[in-house]
């Protein structure tokens, strides 16, 4: 989630738009404690990588100001930070088969048992990470092998 540093930062247009996919995306899998994954197109690697995580870079002025940056997400396949647009999260257009294996509840690892969970993912993505169990996997839009 993007988080406002300000409160009298104005709401974006697209963010209400975003917010409604978001809900009919939720509702449509049922499964409210999935992870929230960003596919975002990436200005380093130029791929439609996920991103799960931010970072916020604070520096400290001269004058004792502290000055937070917007948040920046940061690509899960090559570290590049890019901060975030409204309208940059891709749609997720298609659905793929988790072909990942399980956390173990309580011993540490991943267990036997497949995943096998739907999740959406844009088709352009070529790495994909399953909600559920994190499990990092080629996505519709990588290249054919020869
Ligand atoms: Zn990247
Ligand atoms: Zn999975």
């Amino acid at each position: 989630m993007v988080q406002q540093s300000g409160s009298d930062e104005p709401e974006p247009a697209g963010l209400a738009f975003v917010r409604m996919m978001v809900r009919e995306f939720v509702r449509d899998v049922r499964y409210p404690t999935a992870l929230t994954v960003r596919y975002l197109r990436c200005d380093g690697c130029g791929q439609v990588t996920t991103h799960s995580t931010d970072q916020r870079s604070i520096s400290i002025m001269p004058e004792r100001e502290l000055t937070a940056a917007p948040p920046e997400a940061v690509c899960d396949e090559c570290g590049h930070a890019q901060p975030r647009m409204v309208g940059d999260e891709l749609p997720a257009e298609m659905t793929v088969t988790c072909v990942g294996r399980r956390y173990r509840r309580i011993r540490a690892g991943r267990s036997r048992r497949p995943c096998g969970q739907e999740f959406a993912v844009p088709a352009t993505a070529p790495r994909v990470l399953c909600l559920w169990c994190s499990t990092v996997q080629p996505g519709p839009g990588e290249p054919a092998n020869p």
